[in-house]
């Protein structure tokens, strides 16, 4: 076998266990793969979940603190003792303004603004050095939309501001401040409407608050953005405050992602994928804290019966976040997948070369097959010929055996196989005890007959008599030659008067028989002699040389006669 085919075989081996083991493996792993991906994102998207609702609350928890102070601040006992007093001395209150704001920290001003919108006390945390401002900078704030919609609400009533930034003498303070104005109506003892307190609350408190839940595990960034879709935190900080500047009243979400806002749009919280990145969303609306009532009484903002929202934290997981679990997942089952595909290879090896081995040893055993195939057709191709060799010898055995006891001329028996034959037809006559005659016969004159129609004449003539002789005698009487023209006749179970009666038939039928030879007839007689098997002859020679007496008596007598043999 050459080596193609041997590789032949070993491949395709190696392929019955290998392609088959190797799909079911890399399905599995497929499906491995795939189950393992949607897990972690599945996880991925109940943490966010998660996470936003803590930061929800977080913030709520902010304005919380903030609706609870501003309550605390409007019915301060000091406000109202200074309230009582008829030279509106503020002095107490604001020192202890000041202590608030410089403790507190989250507040960037504190004021008290009397009914006519003239600010009485004015606090400035001023970056951590807190002052009370003079009496003579205080200002009337009448016509600002915060006094005017917070003068409005009764007790306990909370108007809340958008968030924005800060602005000073009309320009917006740097570094960026955002601020949030809680404002709530201050009355007297008497229950008169005496003006209100307001805070600015430092709004990067809440910034902070939702940037640091943000879960770096996840990779995810918050923005914060208000109903009008502009951003208040962005990952990019250029897109925050879009509404506060001219030139970038198009950054808005509106304009970013509107799909996305359109499905923001829809629900209080939710989530989806979109160009493979993961949006998580909740809606925070401050009238859910019980202090915060700004919106009862004003006619330019929101009613709290409504659903409205203010703002939308939003995070976002990007696609490239997604893309690196995947790549992590791939990688880790790859390599499991190469371990356990060099495994199978192995094993298909060890099988192909098993069933390479089988293969070899039926091809020999297919190729001795053949060369025993082979030997056994020569070794009947030897079988046939000497078949063929063994009825040759037989024949040839059976043309020996004729050739040595029939007489090739006149087909009687030959001398030698008479004097067999008649031996042991002696032993039986003498055994049972049987007759048995013998006689002798000579052609009369037979050397004339060769001299005066010549060699082939006389042997016609010697078969011719055979011939006639032959249709004349028993099947069982035995008819030989005895040598040139003498022949033998045995007449077994014959005694001496049949025995006579044969010899007479055949030498008168020979007598009266004309041969014709080479349009020549020849005339024959013949003498005879007969003698019969008695106690007195044991031998089948004595029993021919008793007949050949009594021939050589018929030849003296004067030949064509039989004569008897009888003991003298
Ligand atoms: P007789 O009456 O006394 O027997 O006279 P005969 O001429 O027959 O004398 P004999 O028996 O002595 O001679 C036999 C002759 O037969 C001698 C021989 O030439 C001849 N002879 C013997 N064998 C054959 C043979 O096979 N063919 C031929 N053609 N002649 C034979
Ligand atoms: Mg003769």
């Amino acid at each position: 076998m050459n080596k193609t085919a041997g590789k032949y075989i070993k491949t395709k081996y190696f392929l019955y266990i290998f392609a088959p083991f190797f799909i079911l493996t890399f399905i599995f792993f497929m499906v491995i793969r795939n189950s393992s991906i949607k897990n972690e994102i599945d996880q991925i998207k109940i943490s966010e979940k998660i996470s936003l609702e803590s930061v929800h609350e977080i913030v709520l928890n902010d304005l919380s603190s903030v609706t609870s102070d501003i309550l605390y601040l409007s019915q301060n006992i000091s406000l109202y003792k200074n309230l009582e007093k008829s030279s509106l001395d503020f002095n107490e209150t604001a020192e202890e303004y000041l202590n608030f704001i410089k403790y507190k920290k989250i507040y960037d001003q504190i004021r008290y603004i009397d009914n006519s919108g003239l600010e009485k006390i004015r606090v400035n945390y001023d970056a951590g050095n807190p002052i009370i401002v003079e009496k003579s900078e205080l200002q009337n704030k009448e016509d600002r939309y915060y006094f005017k919609n917070s003068i409005k609400l009764n007790k306990g009533e909370i108007f809340m501001s958008y968030f924005d930034l800060n602005v000073e003498d009309k320009k917006i303070e740097l570094p960026y401040k955002p601020v949030l104005r809680f404002a709530t109506p201050v009355f007297d003892k008497s229950g008169k409407k005496q003006g209100i307190v307001i805070v600015n609350y430092l709004g990067k408190n809440i910034i902070n608050d939702i940037r640091k839940n943000s879960d770096l595990n996840n990779s995810n960034s918050y923005s914060m953005i208000n109903s009008s879709s502009y951003y208040l935190l962005h990952q990019d900080k250029n897109k925050e405050w879009g509404f506060m500047f001219d030139e970038k009243k198009s950054i808005n979400m509106i304009n970013d992602k509107p799909k996305l806002w359109e499905e923001i749009k829809k629900n209080q919280m939710g989530q989806l994928f979109l160009d493979n990145s993961l949006f998580t969303y909740i809606k925070i609306n401050p009238t859910e804290n019980e202090y915060i009532l700004f919106t009862k009484t004003q006619d330019n903002i929101q009613s709290k019966t409504s659903q409205e929202y203010r703002w939308v934290i939003l995070s976002t997981i990007p696609k490239e976040h997604f893309i690196k679990i995947k790549s992590e997942i791939n990688q880790r089952l790859l390599w499991k997948l190469c371990t356990i595909s060099i495994f199978i290879a192995f094993v298909s090896s060890l099988y192909s070369k098993s069933k390479y081995s089988e293969f070899l040893g039926l091809e020999m055993i297919k190729e001795k097959n053949s060369e025993l195939t082979e030997k056994n057709r020569e070794i009947e191709i030897q079988k046939e010929t000497l078949k063929k060799m063994n009825s040759y010898l037989e024949e040839k055995n059976e043309q020996l055996f004729l050739h040595s006891t029939v007489d090739p001329l006149t087909k009687t028996y030959s001398r030698r196989y008479f004097s067999e034959l008649f031996s042991k037809e002696l032993t039986k006559s003498k055994r049972h005890p049987l007759p048995l005659c013998c006689i002798i016969f000579d052609i009369d004159h037979f050397k004339k007959i060769n001299d005066n129609y010549g060699h082939l004449a006389g042997d016609y003539i010697l078969q011719a008599i055979s011939k006639v002789i032959h249709g004349k005698i028993r099947n069982e009487d035995i008819f030989g030659r005895y040598g040139g023209d003498e022949f033998l006749i045995a007449l077994p179970e014959t005694d001496l008067k049949a025995g006579v009666i044969v010899a007479e038939k055949i030498r008168k039928t020979i007598s009266e028989e004309t041969f014709i030879f080479s349009e020549t007839s020849i005339k024959v007689t013949l003498s005879m002699g007969i003698s019969a098997v008695d106690d007195s002859v044991d031998t089948t020679e004595a029993v021919i040389n008793n007949s050949d007496s009594a021939l050589y008596v018929a030849k003296r007598k004067g030949r064509n006669r039989v004569e008897i043999y009888h003991r003298s």
